[in-house]
């Protein structure tokens, strides 16, 4: 054993789990992981984290973990160098866009990957490629809640700091099962509320951990949530409760919003949410008394047909009461992965640059222009959702997705397998052989967060640092490393020698981003965007305005759209969520022996009236159907749901996979998938 791997070292990194952000020390001795230990100076967590963040690593050590570039031939996967792989890659790349022209590629980054990484993508894309086709995964999640802060407040970001949400009086949590998804930060809630008497209202289908300990916990109709906020909206503006002063100083299209409400009366939203008139106007109550709400929400609300709406009327609510420009006030949507906000902040989006400064900007363009030495396309490019039609049409030949395994998290997943199958030209890069591998030509071995170096942005818009805990496994490199190899055998001429000379460069072309540099995100220090060029960064997002004309917020009406329905046939909705243990597919977390040793596989949550209708009891095995396909699943008996409603948690690839049962609807303003949106049949085949 040489020095080094005798020595143990003590690396600081920031989990590769939740939005949360969690930071910490991982202590090694070569490539065995040691122990993970947090620091009081960690801004978004101190002391704590949760079991995937303490345990969760071993996955790096994994036999499974791909160390060679894989070339697929009639024979199946041979493994390559990596020149061969890369003059396989931009042989075919060439000539694809030499017959097609550019817009016949697309790309995917990945929220698990790093700022520079997503940064470099889109250049990739833009720069040496030519198209906007472009998106990241941020499409499945959360922009609808981005959408519907844009409306309203111009920026799509929280409002404050994790530590702002304990300030609060009053938290009101929508579709978020965040003690699962988001644990530490459920762990604050849970502290204020016991030491400060802060008061929780939590609004979803499932009796979730956090709604066991609610002060309030109302269960709507799926899909309903915009019209018990608007009710209660109206309610509050009937009683006279809204803030006149706030709305006159800060907010524009008051009156025009006012008359929108009308509609939203307490009996209507009664009828369509099955909330009770006195659970309405418990809330709009509670509001009005708490100093600050802070309203939190997930993919209970936006991952509808009508998901930005909904968002939207959250912020209109707040705007209503007055509850932005405060600490302990505002909006809390919550990012699923690690770097989901940072993903789309650094540009991977078809119609965005980075800082969200729109491509149809000619002086925008001009500037990227200038800095890249290229001609720019000024036409936005294919979302995700599009691009999976494209390749149907057959006016997408050739994608390159890295770290998102997408054949099996997006929605109505037959028809994405099935546009696989018809590639010319299809690069999967990841650090595991995920489902989506196996339809690929040319797979590229990547390094996971603790292998590399760069930056992540939690949910608060917080910028942190990661360091390489160890060396990348076998030839495996670091994302940015493949995307600048690629590009530069291409013809590309990049020659960055660290991921700080690629946020130097973001930095410079990004208003938001402007004073972001490594020195100043040097060890546990942080920075919020918008970061202005002195290095001043902003903790509170809005504190004397809004990022609207005039520093002036928008209240911004909206109708409900109605989710899809049941039908006799298939009568059981289908919510799905998280499992505390697992992340996403679990490509990671079933791969960690400390993590899946826990919980070795997912289970359909059913309620005890539908148990005893089919005879179910804990371990039955069923299979749900919905119009596009089928799951198999052994089934748990509890009182979480209620009725026909089951839970199916999103964390497995195999024969339990979610998104064999969703369908190809989106939310309407932003494509989103509607992943909540699903009906299905129940059929019991095989007792325990
Ligand atoms: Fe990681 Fe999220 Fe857990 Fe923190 S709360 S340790 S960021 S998974």
């Amino acid at each position: 054993a040489t020095m080094r791997e005798e020595r143990i070292n003590k690396t600081k990194t920031v989990c590769t789990y939740c939005g949360v952000g969690c930071s910490f020390d991982v202590w090694t001795k070569g490539r065995q992981i040691l122990k993970v230990e947090p620091q009081e100076e960690a801004p978004a967590n101190g002391v704590s984290t949760c079991v995937k963040g303490k345990f969760g690593w071993d996955f790096v050590n994994s036999e499974e973990r791909l160390t060679k570039p894989l070339i697929r031939d009639e024979e199946g996967f041979k493994e390559v160098e990596w020149e061969e792989a890369l003059t396989f890659i931009s042989s075919k790349m060439t000539e694809i866009k030499t017959n097609h022209g550019p817009d016949s590629l697309a790309f995917v980054a990945s929220s698990k990957c790093t700022n520079e990484e997503s940064y470099l993508m889109q250049k990739l894309a833009r720069a040496v490629i030519g198209t906007n086709n472009v998106d990241n995964c941020s499409r499945y999640c959360q922009s609808p809640a981005t959408k519907g802060l844009w409306r309203t407040v111009g920026y799509g970001g929280d409002s404050g700091s994790i530590s702002d949400i304990a300030q609060a009086e009053l938290i009101i949590s929508i579709g978020s099962n965040t003690a699962e998804s988001h644990p530490v930060l459920a762990t604050r809630v849970k502290r204020a509320q016991k030491l400060n008497g802060q008061k929780v209202i939590v609004a979803d289908l499932r009796k979730h951990e956090l709604a066991e300990r609610a002060d309030l916990f109302v269960q709507p109709a799926p899909g309903s949530d915009l019209v018990w906020l608007s009710a209660v909206t109206k309610y509050i503006v009937d009683q006279g409760w809204h803030d006149e002063a706030f709305l006159a100083a800060h907010v524009n299209d008051v009156e025009v919003f006012f008359e929108s409400l009308t509609p939203y009366t307490l009996s209507y939203a009664s009828e369509v949410t099955h909330l009770s008139e006195e659970e309405l106007i418990s809330i709009a109550e509670r509001i009005h008394e708490a100093k600050t709400t802070s309203i939190l929400w997930a993919m209970g609300v936006t991952q509808h047909g009508g998901g930005s709406d909904t968002s939207t009327a959250i912020s209109n609510l707040l705007l209503v009461t007055g509850n932005y420009m405060k600490p302990g006030a505002g909006a809390y949507p919550l990012r699923g992965h690690n770097n989901v906000q940072g993903t789309s902040d650094f540009g991977s989006m078809p119609d965005r640059f980075p800082g969200y400064q729109y491509v149809t900007d000619e002086s925008v363009r001009q500037r990227f222009e200038e800095q890249w030495g290229v001609d720019l396309p000024s036409e936005p490019g294919l979302n995700n959702q599009e691009m999976v039609e494209a390749i149907h049409e057959g006016k997408l030949k050739a994608l390159y997705i890295k770290g998102e395994d997408m054949g099996i998290v997006d929605t109505n997943i037959n028809h994405v397998q099935a546009a696989f199958e018809k590639l010319e030209l299809f690069i999967v890069q990841d650090i595991f052989f995920s489902k989506t591998c196996q339809y690929a030509d040319v797979v590229l071995p990547a390094s996971p967060s603790l292998e590399k170096e760069g930056t992540f942005t939690n949910t608060e818009r917080r910028i942190q640092r990661l360091y390489r805990v160890m060396e990348p496994l076998g030839d495996s490199k670091p994302d940015w490393e493949i995307i600048m190899a690629i590009a530069n055998q291409l013809g590309g001429d990049w020659n960055y020698q660290h991921p700080s000379e690629i946020m130097d460069e973001a930095a410079s072309l990004t208003p938001l981003m402007a004073g972001v540099n490594y020195d100043r995100l040097e060890g546990y220090k942080s920075l919020q965007w918008p970061v202005a060029a002195d290095g001043k960064d902003t903790p509170l997002l809005f504190t004397d305005g809004f990022s609207l004309p005039g520093g002036k917020a928008i209240l911004h009406p909206v109708k409900w759209t109605q989710p899809l329905t049941f039908n006799e046939e298939y009568d059981i909705h289908v919510n799905n969520g998280r499992l505390l243990e697992h992340f996403h597919e679990g490509n990671m977390t079933y791969k960690s022996k400390a993590i899946s040793g826990k919980t070795p596989n997912v289970f359909l949550e059913v309620s005890g009236e539908l148990a005893a209708e089919r005879g179910i009891r804990d371990g039955t095995k069923v299979k749900l159907t919905s119009p596009y396909g089928s799951v198999r699943v052994s089934c748990l008996v509890t009182d979480r749901v209620k009725g026909k409603q089951v839970y199916l948690p999103m964390n497995t690839s195999g024969e339990g996979a979610i998104n064999y049962l969703t369908s190809s609807h989106t939310d309407k303003d932003t494509d989103t998938p509607a992943y909540k949106e699903i009906s299905a049949k129940l059929e019991v085949i095989e007792e325990d």
